[in-house]
């Protein structure tokens, strides 16, 4: 059996703390939820990580040790350190993939990675949403069939500020007539990016099936198996070269 796959769930975990709706949907937290749907896979070994936490949770220790980030943010978007958010771009570079749900299109991570607004529409307004799976080929949605229902969620509809994605997998439609491309995939480096849109923290979303079902078959999508470390070296020649008869007055100065 091939080594488990390594995955920090990582969440603000604020809500849930001031929001008794939120408390009683997710005792356990949004974090404790999202974990406990991975940790019903046994090729899956997953911790959690807090703002809250000391370097949040995320310590240069933890992120080597992680193969797939999974991101839930909201309120508290501002309050994380760029020291941590330059540390995760870099490990997403290096091949960790980066799951990020819902209200986390606005996380400073997502913005960083996509270099764009990451804005939409937005209403909670108790909509239903049918995500449409548009890529029934694709890992992340073997096992869900051409659509499914989220009875009650928060509408984000179009225009969604990403860059294209590279790979479209669900697209949202909501009572209210609104469409959201709400499953999409990007690559940054040798690191790969999922954004998954539904979550809102006064919904069930995060205890139905085929979100779960989503979860684990992205994270699985995300998890590269490599680390390519930007070390930028400089590299001495495989074959003998010809006399360089300016060798002598080239900079020796290492490129950075
Ligand atoms: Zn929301």
């Amino acid at each position: 059996m091939s080594a488990p796959i390594r995955v920090t769930v990582w969440s603000e975990n604020r809500h849930e703390k001031i929001n008794p709706k939120v408390a009683a949907l997710y005792p356990e937290g949004i974090h404790g939820a999202l974990a406990a749907a991975l940790r019903t896979q046994a090729d899956l070994e997953v911790g959690i990580a807090l703002l809250e936490d000391a370097e949040h949770g995320l310590s240069a220790e933890v992120l080597a040790k992680t193969d797939v980030l999974v991101w839930w943010g909201h309120m508290a978007h501002a309050e994380v350190a760029d020291e941590v958010v330059d540390a995760v771009h870099r490990r997403v570079l290096e091949g960790m993939g980066l799951i990020v749900l819902h209200s986390a299109h606005y996380s400073k991570i997502f913005k960083k990675l996509m270099g764009t607004s990451c804005s939409l529409k937005w209403r909670e307004a108790n909509d239903k949403e049918r995500l449409w799976n548009v890529a029934p080929h694709h890992p992340i949605t073997q096992g869900l069939g051409d659509h499914f229902v989220i009875p009650m969620e928060e509408m984000y509809g179009e225009p969604f500020g990403i860059p294209e994605p590279d790979e479209l997998i669900f697209i949202s439609w909501f009572t209210g007539g609104e469409v959201f491309r709400s499953g999409a995939t990007w690559r940054r480096g040798s690191g790969r990016i999922f954004y998954f849109r539904p979550g809102h923290e006064t919904y069930p979303t995060y205890h139905q099936a085929e979100v779960q079902k989503v979860l684990v078959n992205a994270t699985r999508w995300a998890a590269s198996g490599v680390c390519i470390p930007d070390v930028c070296p400089n590299c001495p020649p495989l074959e003998v070269l010809p006399e360089d008869p300016e060798a002598a007055s080239r900079s020796t100065i290492a490129h950075v």
